[in-house]
């Protein structure tokens, strides 16, 4: 059998479509993933000013009640137009109930009649251990936002975000397309690559 990288990794998240997107991206690396949602763990209140401050606070939660292993990411959408917004907000902006068709209106709103629609979105993954050591690594990948929703697979702004090179929506996209080409996919890639150069194996 194949040598796995991880043989037990908690993915700290409580978003099921974030769980279905991880499990098939970490399915070379990792024998068994478990969610925090799925453990009951209580989610940590995303205080921080970067993703990169919020995927470390997300993770080593989730490593220090566990004692385990712990990955986490916090990504967001960053439309040029709206200088980089919602951005960290990017959740916040479908609250209260997760309303993302209310998300995407009022990101069409606020673009308005502008010419530039470019857009990307951004990952950072944080690899946390139970003694609170973490590794970061960010993904982009570029597009533009479509003039209204389309599509239904996948979650939150897939909806409005067509990549690079493409007609479709991530949400006219198969998981597996998506995947290929998403934020979350290529910051896993580098995680895994730098894993191994750190570790030589
Ligand atoms: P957080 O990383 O869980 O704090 O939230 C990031 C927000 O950006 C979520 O509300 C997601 O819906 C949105 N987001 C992040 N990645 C994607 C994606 O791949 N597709 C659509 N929306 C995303």
């Amino acid at each position: 059998m194949q040598h796995k990288l991880f043989p037990h990794l908690i993915v700290a998240t409580h978003n099921e479509g974030k769980v279905r997107e991880f499990a098939a991206l970490l399915h070379p690396y990792v024998e068994e993933i478990v969610s925090s949602g799925h453990l009951g763990l209580a989610a940590p209140e995303e205080t921080g000013a970067t993703f990169a401050d919020n995927a470390i606070i997300k993770a080593r939660a989730a490593a220090l009640a566990t004692g385990q292993l712990a990955l986490a990411d916090d990504s967001g959408l960053c439309v040029n137009a709206l200088n980089g917004a919602p951005g960290v907000y990017s959740a916040r902006w479908a609250e209260p109930g997760r309303d993302f068709t209310a998300a995407m209106r009022r990101i069409e709103k606020e673009i308005g009649d502008a010419a530039d629609r470019s857009a990307h979105f951004i990952c950072v993954l944080a690899l946390c251990w139970p003694d609170g050591r973490c590794e970061t690594v960010t993904g982009r990948v570029y597009g533009t936002i479509a003039r209204e929703p389309r599509g239904a697979n996948g979650h939150g702004y897939d909806p409005i975000f067509i990549p690079e090179g493409e007609t479709r929506t991530f949400a006219e996209m198969s998981d597996a397309e998506k995947n290929a080409l998403s934020h979350r996919a290529i910051a896993l890639r580098d995680l895994a690559d730098e894993y191994f150069k750190l570790h030589g194996s």
